[in-house]
């Protein structure tokens, strides 16, 4: 076969790794240097040159998005379809595994995922039924504690509390908690890897088939893998010497959540036949981007270290950025994207802002919208995450699996049927009791007539429309039985009667909804026998990335950590002010401090052309003003690579007249307001001056309210007040 297609567009390091023979290899290099590439080219080499099947390859990836587009790599090089090959995110190919096990791992067939909400609800719930006090056992901080212990591989049985009191009542909520959750069919998203980890270890057998089938193990971004994610790994490659893990330990940046990058060195010393390859070129950025990204990481004293550098021109210099505040911090950028767009010929998804905080997202949108640029937000609310498709989800989730409690919590009385609180606080009692779901003791409580005639009426009604819906699902096709579900629920009804004035778009997204299942049903892979298992699965695993609308050509909004692996033309990164970034619970530590700055890093060399580093000098966030000092990070970066830029027409140090600033932020709303200036409605909240038409009693204005979006308001009878 003629490899020379496949390995020409590599340089030699990289074409090394590409074509090894068997053995561990890793490849530790920095940003941009073809790791991923390398990883693709890999597989590829694999199934084209070593003929390897395809059910012979395992890769792990980072997000969904990834192992999509990795799949769409290598049909596009090899010109054939590749679903036979097991790549996805560690949860996805967990999860995948399970159900291929469930017998073996003692699962319900249909067992379900909850997510991070339903496990904060469950939680709550447990601490209610033991009657702790929240405020003394906050439900976050236990929440935080039971998904550590499990990422740590430990269930409640491994834990010693030796006697102190605090720890005692953490290991008992936490068994509560496991009860709870093993008794509704559920799975928490530390538990795929958990529950797969120990059935590896329990049957011999079927870790036996596995390391036969999977030849070859790829792992990308192996700097952020956890204990227990390694130990999966170490386990599925046995003594077969398959693994090829690329990553970089500057880019390491999920320490507060256990990745630990000492797994580099242990990889090392865990396989000690395993070669090194290190990767030196750049092929992403200019070279001033990347030697002010390798003079910010030099700062950091623990690195294993490694050059970069780039045939690439110098190109242009790193832009920097004062605004006098946040509001005019957004502005500038979206002005200056605008620009790129519209007299450059940039792409409006070739521009990315990246910020520290979700929080921070909300007035770059504002201006955004303000300006009428399409832009998306990754890692804000997303599709699966609103509130309208978690309520028609639940009811799906019930459908397949009546015994799911936080489904069962969710919509029992959503839309209202007349179950109060005292029905309900009989149900759950009785499901305390006798350890039994929610649903279960519901049905005793009606066989039993413990309940009054109506609230067993209402709950009757209930019952029988999941099992009503139960039925349907064996006839139609999913999409379809999403469709009548929704009607049959009154969901739209509810939404529409609801004053939040969101009716409309909730239905849109319930209409979505329908559609994505319909895509869904097209594209689902034949071997998956369960479609709404299927379905809801991917629902629960995707909610972390994608939005289902938005293929416009729009604007990328993300945190940093969501920036991981991209690159894009041109990028802002905003908030550079000390106590946004490096975040205030990170300054004083000196270990959190490095990973802040291997953020900082990761956000730089996601830059190909041109990189904006900005920051306010006066911040409003979480509702207090503050005046920052730069972040230490601008210092970091060497003055000669840096120019200060102005924003055109905008006096940098003070808020331009107000007069002369149509349309920016500080300009003249009708009533006396600004543009930009937050205000207060004693219904809608708190929300920002978008902008005002006509004066005196005709006089309106636009509000964009944090919790119900944009309003126009008559300003004579609006009762606004500034924030
Ligand atoms: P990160 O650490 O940010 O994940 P990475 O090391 O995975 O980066 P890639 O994303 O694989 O880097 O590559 C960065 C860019 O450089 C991509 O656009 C890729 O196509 C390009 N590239 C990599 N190697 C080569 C090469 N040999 N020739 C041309 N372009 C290359
Ligand atoms: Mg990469």
């Amino acid at each position: 076969m003629d490899v020379t297609p496949l390995l020409d567009s590599l340089n030699e390091p990289q074409r090394q790794a590409v074509s090894a023979d068997s053995g561990n290899l890793l490849v530790l290099a920095g940003a941009g240097s073809g790791k991923t590439r390398v990883l693709v080219y890999r597989i590829a080499w694999l199934l084209q040159v070593a003929q390897v099947p395809q059910w012979g390859i395992l890769a792990v990836t980072f997000t969904n998005k990834a192992a999509r587009e990795m799949r769409g790599r290598i049909e596009e090089m090899l010109g054939t379809p590749v679903g036979g090959m097991w790549v996805g995110t560690f949860h996805g190919l967990t999860h995948r595994f399970l159900r291929a096990h469930w017998q073996d791992a003692k699962l319900p067939q249909h067992f379900q995922i909850m997510d991070a909400d339903d496990q904060f609800r469950s939680i709550k719930r447990t601490l209610k039924a033991m009657q702790l006090d929240e405020s003394r056992w906050p439900p976050r901080q236990v929440q935080g504690f039971i998904n550590k212990q499990k990422d740590e591989g430990l269930r409640p049985s491994h834990l010693d509390p030796a006697g102190d009191f605090y720890m005692e009542k953490m290991v008992e909520v936490y068994r509560e908690y496991e009860s709870a959750r093993i008794q509704a069919g559920l799975l928490d998203f530390a538990d795929l890897l958990l529950s797969s980890l120990e059935l590896l270890r329990e049957r011999p057998d079927i870790l036996h088939h596995y390391q036969q089938r999977f030849r070859h193990i790829l792992v990308d971004e192996f700097q952020d893998t956890n204990a227990i994610q390694y130990a999966w790994l170490r386990l599925l490659s046995g003594n077969n010497d398959n693994l090829f893990a690329v990553g970089d330990d500057d880019q390491s940046i999920y320490g507060w959540r256990g990745a630990r990058v000492e797994n580099i060195q242990s990889f090392q010393q865990d396989y000690p036949n395993t070669r090194t390859v290190r990767l030196e070129q750049n092929y992403r950025s200019t070279g001033n981007i990347l030697a002010a990204a390798n003079a910010l990481i030099a700062n950091n004293p623990t690195r294993l270290g490694k050059n970069l550098w780039t045939d690439d021109s110098d190109g242009e210099p790193i832009r920097r950025y004062t605004a006098f505040n946040e509001v005019e911090e957004s502005r500038f950028v979206v002005e200056r994207i605008r620009g790129f767009v519209q007299n450059e010929g940039y792409r409006r998804d070739e521009c990315a802002i990246l910020y520290r905080t979700t929080a921070q997202s909300r007035l770059f949108e504002e201006s955004l919208m303000q300006a009428g640029i399409p832009y998306r937000v990754y890692g804000g609310l997303r599709f699966f995450e609103r509130a309208e498709i978690r309520d028609a989800l639940a009811y799906l989730r019930l459908v397949s699996n009546p015994d799911d409690d936080a489904a069962f919590e969710r919509v029992v009385n959503t839309p209202t049927r007349g179950i109060g609180e005292r029905t309900l606080e009989m149900v759950r009692q009785q499901s305390r009791e006798s350890r039994v779901s929610l649903w279960r003791a519901a049905e005793d409580l009606i066989r039993t007539s413990a309940l009054g005639p109506r609230a067993s009426g209402a709950v009757r009604r209930f019952l029988d429309l999941i099992l009503e819906q139960r039925r349907i699902d064996a006839e139609l096709d999913l999409a379809e039985t999403v469709n009548r579900l929704i009607q049959a629920t009154g969901l739209p009804d509810f939404y529409l009667k609801s004053k939040d004035g969101k009716g409309q778009d909730r239905i849109e997204n319930l209409e979505q909804l329908v559609d994505t299942v319909a895509r869904f049903e097209q594209d689902l892979d034949p071997e998956e026998g369960d479609i709404l298992g299927a379905f809801l699965a991917h629902a629960a695993l995707e909610a972390g990335e994608t939005q289902a609308d938005a293929y416009e050509d729009s604007v990328q909004l993300m945190t940093l950590h969501s920036a991981k692996g991209l690159e894009f033309p041109i990028v802002f990164l905003v908030g550079l002010e000390e106590g946004l970034f490096p975040h205030s619970l990170s300054a004083e530590d000196p270990e959190r401090l490095e990973e802040e700055r291997r953020l900082c890093y990761v956000g730089m060399t996601r830059a190909m052309q041109q990189l904006f580093v900005t920051h306010a000098e006066n911040r409003r966030l979480y509702g207090r003003e503050d005046y920052p000092a730069p972040s230490r990070f601008l210092r970091e970066l060497p003055p000669d690579l840096v120019e200060e830029v102005r924003a055109a027409g905008v006096a940098r140090r003070h808020p331009a007249p107000a007069a002369k600033m149509a349309g920016k932020a500080g300009a003249a709303a009708a009533g006396g307001y600004q543009l930009g200036q937050h205000v207060r409605h004693p219904k809608f909240g708190e929300g920002v001056v978008l902008s005002s038409e006509g004066s005196g009693t005709n006089a309106r204005i636009q509000v964009n309210f944090r919790e119900v979006g944009a309003k126009w308001l008559v300003l004579a009878y609006a009762r606004l007040e500034p924030a």
